[in-house]
C-alpha cells in the first residue's frame, strides 16, 4: 500500500499518486510534504474521516460575509449586525486574518471592509480588481465618519492606501491610517496586539 517510490518517483498507487498530487496543489506544501501527509492518512487513526467532515462541513458552511468580507457562517456577519458595533467608523484591511488581531485586541469597536488583495500593478492586480465600488457604497450607506486604513507596510500596501485617499478625497469624513509600530514589510495579521494597540492609537490623517 505504502511501498517505497518506483524507479519513475511514483507509488505504484494510482490512487495515492492522485492524493499526494491534489495536496502538493495546497499553498506552502512541496511534494515531499504532501507525500508524508498522504501515507499519514491512508495509515488510519480516524484522521482521514475526521478530515473529511471538516473539509465537508467547513466548505459548506463557510463563506465571505457579502457587507464587509469577513469570513462567516451568517451573513451579514456578527460584526455587521452588532448594534454596538459602530458603523461610522470603518476599518479596511487587506485580509479576513487582518481582523483577527482587532478583534483579539478588543480596543476597536467599529467595522470592517476586507478589500481581499492589494493593488499590485507590476503584477497585473489593478483598482477594477478589488471591491472599490462596494466600499464606496458602503461609505454611503452607513455615513461614515472615519476610515481607518490598517493595510500592511508595504509597497502594495503604500499604493492601495493611496488609491483611498483619491477615493475618499471628495468625502466629508476623516481618513486615518496605523501609526508606525508595524514592522515594514511585515505581515498585519501577525503583529502582536500590544503593537497594534500603539499603532492603533497613533494612528495619524494621511
Ligand atoms: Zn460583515
Amino acid at each position: 500500500m505504502t511501498g517505497p517510490a518506483n524507479d519513475g518517483g511514483e507509488f505504484q498507487s494510482p490512487a495515492l499518486e492522485n492524493l499526494v498530487r491534489s495536496l502538493g496543489r495546497l499553498p506552502g506544501l512541496g511534494r515531499k510534504s504532501a507525500t508524508r501527509i498522504a501515507l499519514h492518512l491512508i495509515d488510519g487513526g480516524g484522521t482521514a474521516e475526521e478530515l473529511i467532515a471538516a473539509i465537508t462541513t467547513a466548505v459548506g458552511q463557510v463563506r465571505h460575509c457579502s457587507r464587509c468580507g469577513a469570513i462567516t457562517e451568517d451573513d451579514p456577519c456578527r460584526i455587521c449586525t452588532s448594534p454596538r458595533r459602530d458603523p461610522g467608523l470603518l476599518c479596511i484591511v487587506s485580509s479576513p486574518v487582518d481582523i483577527l488581531p482587532f478583534e483579539k485586541g478588543g480596543f476597536f469597536g467599529g467595522r470592517y471592509f476586507v478589500l481581499g488583495r492589494l493593488l499590485s500593478p507590476l503584477d497585473g492586480v489593478r483598482a477594477r480588481d478589488l471591491p472599490f465600488d462596494r466600499l464606496e457604497r458602503r461609505l454611503e450607506e452607513d455615513g461614515v465618519r472615519e476610515v481607518i486604513i490598517a493595510l500592511d507596510a508595504s509597497v502594495e500596501g503604500e499604493t492601495t492606501a493611496l488609491y483611498i485617499q483619491q477615493l475618499c478625497g471628495n468625502r466629508d469624513l476623516h481618513l486615518t491610517r496605523l501609526a508606525t509600530g508595524i514592522p515594514v514589510g511585515g505581515s498585519l495579521a501577525y503583529t502582536d496586539e500590544v503593537t497594534l494597540q500603539r499603532a492603533y492609537q497613533f494612528r495619524r490623517s494621511f
